[in-house]
């Protein structure tokens, strides 16, 4: 029987398991997704009333008011900022509008499971440098491993899902050593959440390396994860470039009044990631209390390495009320959210500590 063949990367692609849902009227707290657990604020919500009357018409193509926002607020030239439709997204297009065939691209991992996906997507070979047992990103090994063939290296600073964050002086270093035609990707989906002074200002490295490109998004702090909005701050000749491998009309008019009335509310906004961060060291300290060897997280979530115990801890807190995100025979990812769910967690956490 002839019918119409797949790609055959397609067979090899591993799957992007999504967290684990609540299912319809079943009481449970979901930690498994690095979703905001705050609803989104009133006046956001206003706009994005507002916004309903007008979807028979197509959204705005390059969103230009929400990048111009966005650049103002970065203090980059607008025509650096390209939005799309989630980080992820942003991700996929900044690697078809560099890479050819068979080009190589150097990730951390384990890191964010749709690197691989993305990368096998752009027709490139992805090249994974493992991350430390302390849940770092080994920025050496990664300059170790870019070769001639490598067109783009990506940074997932803070690592999801271990959770620390780069440092400034690391990363210097290792943007000195790659070669300047090589881009290197700093994903920054969780920087409103990092607190360690040593953490770099990925804004002054894009201002003194132009291949450097910072990807961030409205998904995690601004608690937009479901209308899908990200963006890049490249140089405008590769901004130029994303944009025309992007998806046209890729962020919706709702989407786009969503991120700009939380930018007008971001003081508020940015009060509630302190409260996340506030409960992510609490969670952290109980943890370590226990005994756990948890690393040291920046983001707004915690890393249990729980090997080949990952499945079943993750069963355990399920039937405890809370979903949390495992990673077979590697750890398990736990989302901070509310106190009631972190409780939860703590408790199941306790009873399967290491001493
Ligand atoms: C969540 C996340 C993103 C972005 O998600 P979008 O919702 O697509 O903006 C990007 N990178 C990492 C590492 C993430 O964890």
């Amino acid at each position: 029987m002839s019918r119409v063949p797949l790609r055959k990367a397609l067979a090899d692609l591993p799957a992007y398991v999504p967290g684990a849902r609540v299912p319809v009227g079943a009481a449970a707290y979901k930690l498994s997704s690095n979703e905001n657990p705050y609803p989104p604020l009133p006046s956001v919500v206003v706009a994005i009333a507002d916004a309903a009357v007008d979807v028979n018409r197509y959204p705005d193509m390059y969103a230009t008011e929400l990048t111009a926002a966005i650049a103002a607020r970065l203090g980059v030239a607008q025509e650096s900022v390209v939005a799309g439709c989630g980080s992820v997204a942003v991700l996929g297009h900044v690697l078809t509008a560099v890479c050819e065939e068979g080009d190589e691209v150097v990730l951390p991992w384990r890191s964010f499971e749709a690197y691989p996906i993305a990368v096998e997507l752009a027709h490139a070979r992805g090249v994974r440098v493992p991350v430390g047992a302390d849940g770092r990103l080994d920025l050496a090994r990664m300059a170790d491993a870019v070769t001639r063939r490598t067109k783009v290296v990506l940074v997932c600073t803070p690592n999801n899902p271990t959770g620390p964050a780069v440092r400034d002086d690391e990363l210097r270093a290792f943007l000195d050593r790659v070669p300047r035609d090589v881009l290197v990707v700093l994903d920054e989906a969780y920087v409103e959440f990092v607190r360690d002074p040593q953490a770099p200002d990925a804004l002054a490295l894009f201002a003194e390396h132009p291949n450097v490109v910072v990807l961030r998004t409205f998904s995690k702090a601004y608690g937009l994860a479901g209308l899908r909005v990200g963006y890049a701050v490249a140089r405008p000749r590769l901004a130029n470039g994303i944009r025309a491998a992007s998806t046209p009309f890729g962020v919706s008019h709702v989407a786009q009044l969503a991120a700009l009335a939380s930018l007008r509310a971001e003081g508020e906004l940015l009060t509630r990631v302190e409260a996340l961060v506030a409960e992510r060291v609490r969670v952290l300290e109980a943890l370590w209390a226990q005994g756990w060897a948890v690393p040291d997280s920046q983001a707004n979530f915690v890393w249990l390495p729980l090997g080949d115990h990952a499945t079943t801890f993750a069963e355990r807190c399920a039937r405890a009320g809370v979903l949390v995100r495992p990673f077979a025979g590697d750890g398990v990812r736990v989302s901070v959210g509310e106190k009631e769910a972190t409780e939860l967690f703590l408790e199941v956490a306790a009873a399967h500590a290491p001493r």
